[in-house]
């Protein structure tokens, strides 16, 4: 169902998810798989159709849609259906003598309905990632797709409905108020991706109920090169992961830490980089994407105007909201580019003495949503996993981690709270319950119960001390 009216659309929803989970409809594992396959139907079927309305959302090439956004989903869809049933089997717990004879064991229950917001930067597969973790651990779902991508909401808004169980999802399209009157109702979870500054809000709508939250928010992910590495293959990986949706992408690199030795060689074969993957003029490739809306393409343009000419690119066009792929050779460290997250086409490369330097440059900071070591030498390696915290961190490559479904994804500190894909994508949208069996005969508990005689005492505090 769609829905962009009042409160009281917001409050109908919610009551209607909330009566249908009761019901015990989402319980059997049957119908976890069978919204888990009618998904991968839904892609299947309507792939042209969600390339187009990507490709009109974020002007970018329907091969990128599919690899970043449709394959994803794919994925995670085919790893949670050959897995779910084992991640949702109870787990045996060893007894300690003092409850013994007994058996304990913990069990996955769904939270109940969860409200799921996705950001516009990739408005398909941050809507979809969540929900079908959300719906294969048994739960009803709000999906609030954002509205700064107008025809991939409305084709989900369209779609959704028709290959998914009407009775447990819901698709409520609209801006900041429809979620501000979402986030009044109370949730027992709430999925948020996007800025930190709204995940603020969410989080105080949240404490109201005491529902739950995870943030999935963004910084700035620094990338680190020393000169240990093959600088032509880096700089590849480095634009591809910087480049990819022009630059709007959580866990892109958003700026690179270079040592003096490697940082004027980085830079040459950034430029060249740039022209292997986009030509000579990236502004006639059909592989290069725009940046979402005049408002981010005005910021952007006011960051670049900050600098001193650009290293690569710098061009633009507002009419077509084209921001060429741009390196900045030398940035200082407290410039504006530096102070906010980028979100677009701009690789500043900052200069650092060495790995001590970039290592303090990166601890001083908010802990980013992932990190990039560029490095071949093991004890730098070591360094920067021990002395720096980050959602995650990648050896060698950018951006690459999203595509393991073993590896928890999610960010610490400002870059977020909680995680999921894979198992953690089940477990995210569950409550582990804690189940003991203690028989009734024999009474060995009788021993814990007064009165509590010389003897009885003398012997609970020999057992309990064990
Ligand atoms: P956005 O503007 O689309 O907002 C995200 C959601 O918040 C939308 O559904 C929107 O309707 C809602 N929203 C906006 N204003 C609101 C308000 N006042 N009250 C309640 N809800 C409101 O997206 P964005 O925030 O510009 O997203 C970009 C940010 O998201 C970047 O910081 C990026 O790094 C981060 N991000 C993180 C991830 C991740 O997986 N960690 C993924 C993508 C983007």
């Amino acid at each position: 169902m769609t829905d962009t009216r009042s409160r009281e659309g917001s409050v109908t929803v919610v009551g209607r998810l909330r009566a249908a989970h009761g019901t015990g409809i989402t319980r059997p594992l049957s119908w976890r798989l069978a919204q888990l396959e009618a998904m991968g139907r839904l892609l299947d079927e309507n792939g042209a159709e969600l390339e187009e309305a990507l490709r009109a959302d974020m002007g970018r090439p329907g091969i990128e849609s599919f690899i970043a956004e449709i394959s994803f989903v794919r994925a995670e869809l085919s790893h949670t259906r050959r897995h779910l049933a084992r991640w949702l089997r109870p787990r045996r717990v060893p007894v300690p003598a003092v409850a013994l004879p007994g058996t304990a064991r913990t069990v996955l229950e769904p939270l109940g309905v969860v409200l799921v917001m996705a950001p516009w930067n990739y408005p398909l597969l941050l809507c979809l990632s969540p929900m079908l973790g959300a719906l294969a651990a048994g739960n009803c779902v709000v999906l609030k797709p954002s509205e700064l991508a107008p025809n991939t909401s409305a084709a989900l808004a369209r779609l959704i409905p028709r290959y998914l169980d009407e009775r447990a999802v819901a698709v409520v399209e609209g801006g900041s108020s429809v979620a501000a009157e979402l986030l009044e109702q109370r949730f027992d979870s709430i999925f948020y991706t996007g800025s930190g500054r709204v995940g603020r809000l969410v989080l105080e709508a949240a404490a109201r109920h005491l529902t739950p939250v995870t943030l999935e928010l963004g910084g700035k992910s620094p990338a680190y090169v020393d000169d240990t590495v093959d600088l032509r293959a880096v700089a590849r990986r480095l634009a591809w992961s910087k480049y990819i949706n022009a630059g709007q992408t959580c866990v892109a690199p958003d700026y690179v830490l270079a040592t003096p030795a490697v940082a004027d060689r980085l830079v040459e074969r950034l430029a060249e980089a740039v022209r292997d993957l986009y030509g000579p003029d990236p502004a006639s490739s059909a592989d290069y994407g725009r940046i979402i809306n005049d408002q981010h393409f005005d910021r952007l343009v006011g960051l670049l105007g900050e600098e001193s000419p650009a290293a690569v690119g710098g061009e633009s066009d507002r009419g077509s909201r084209y921001i060429a792929p741009t390196v900045l050779a030398d940035v200082a460290r407290d410039s504006a580019v530096m102070r906010e997250e980028i979100f677009g086409p701009i690789l500043p490369v900052v200069r650092v003495t060495g790995l001590e330097d970039a290592i303090e440059f990166v601890a001083a900071r908010d802990k980013p949503l992932a990190l990039y070591v560029y490095t071949e030498d093991t004890a730098a390696r070591r360094q920067w996993l021990r002395r720096t915290s980050s959602g995650g961190i990648v050896f060698d490559a950018s951006i690459v981690h999203l595509a393991v479904p073993g590896l928890p994804f999610g960010g610490v500190g400002a870059s977020g709270t909680g995680s999921y894909h894979g198992e953690r994508s089940v477990t995210v949208f569950s409550h582990r319950k804690a189940v003991l069996v203690k028989p009734l005969r024999p009474e060995t508990l009788a021993l814990l119960m007064p009165p509590f005689t010389p003897r009885r005492t003398a012997l609970i505090r020999r057992l309990l001390r064990r």
